[in-house]
């Protein structure tokens, strides 16, 4: 049975093990059994999933997961947690806990090795210092995923689902919502986690795309365009454009390439869709 959402268990295990929380591993254990619930009934995780849990902590959501799934692969950096794991988890058959850092992982040789390369899903309490990195790595590897489901900051999950012309449209919007489509499903208070974290939390479901939403002939030059857009915000897309070291074009073709998409010349890189950026980034390879 999952026990660890608990505090009062959680506090035990801590104090048995005599376990220091390392700031560096970005450890905030979960200890609400109404937020764990939520995010595995989020997630969708019926017991044909095969699960990849990223920094399991002391097993507390791993717990659920066993429940849940057919198998859970969990990937935990600390080596400390090691043996804690070994013993909150003893009861469970449908578990293999990996020590390794998941941004060195070669997710595509793992999803072959673990799941004969079938969809997984990826569900996770994830440390805050390496969101990004690791939601985008899983992503580019184009491992066979089926959904995302993590806690992230509060901040950076609005990031994610922002639409354009919003404060928090970005160029973590597009990167997200070109693999996916994200879904915030619940806000989490600070006093859900131990140590408290100083910013709020949020869980988002991301559920991969099958097809990309927009077809782009050269992904690399997008994403490009992207960054160059959103480096300087309030600058016109042609200055943001003409200033950035990793575009390679006059000013005149630039102000081509705008007109061509059918955007005044004037218009800002954070009003563009992801559809824009494609056609833009389409328009900018055929010169
Ligand atoms: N899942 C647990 C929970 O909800 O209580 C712990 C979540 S805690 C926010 C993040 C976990 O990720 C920690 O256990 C930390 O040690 C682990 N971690 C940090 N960096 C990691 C990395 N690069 N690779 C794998 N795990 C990592």
């Amino acid at each position: 049975m999952a026990t660890l959402g608990i505090p009062a268990n959680t506090i035990a295990v801590l104090q048995k093990y005599n376990f220091n929380f390392q700031k560096k591993f970005g450890q905030n254990f979960l200890i609400d059994p109404h937020v764990l619930e939520k995010i595995i009934d989020a997630a969708g995780v019926t017991d044909e999933d095969f699960v990849l849990e990223i920094g399991p902590g002391i097993g507390t959501m791993t717990q659920y997961l066993c429940e849940a799934a057919r198998h859970v692969a969990a990937v935990e950096i600390d080596r400390n947690l090691i043996p804690i794991l070994e013993d909150t988890l003893k009861e469970y058959k449908n578990v293999t806990v990996l020590n390794e850092d998941i941004l060195k992982l070669d997710i595509g040789s793992f999803a072959k090795e673990q799941n004969h390369g079938e969809p997984m899903r990826v569900v996770a309490n994830l440390p805050y210092y390496i969101t990004t990195p690791i939601i985008m790595g899983l992503f580019e590897s184009h491992a066979p995923l089926k959904s995302i489901t993590v806690m992230v900051q509060k901040e950076v999950a609005d990031r994610m689902q922002a639409a354009p012309g919003t404060k928090d449209y970005g160029a973590l919007s597009l990167a997200i919502q070109y693999y996916a489509s994200p879904k915030i499903v619940a806000n989490v208070p600070p006093n859900c986690f131990m140590p408290r974290p100083k910013v709020g939390s949020a869980v988002i479901h991301l559920v991969h795309h099958e097809k990309a939403p927009v077809l782009v002939e050269d992904e690399r030059l997008m994403f490009r365009l992207i960054r160059a857009s959103f480096n300087q915000r309030r600058k016109t897309l042609a200055n943001g454009l003409n200033n950035s070291p990793e575009i390679n074009l006059s000013k005149e073709e630039i102000l081509e390439s705008i007109e061509e998409l059918g955007v005044p010349l004037t218009v800002r890189g954070e009003t563009l869709t992801l559809e824009q950026f494609a056609r833009l980034s389409n328009i900018i390879k055929s010169k």
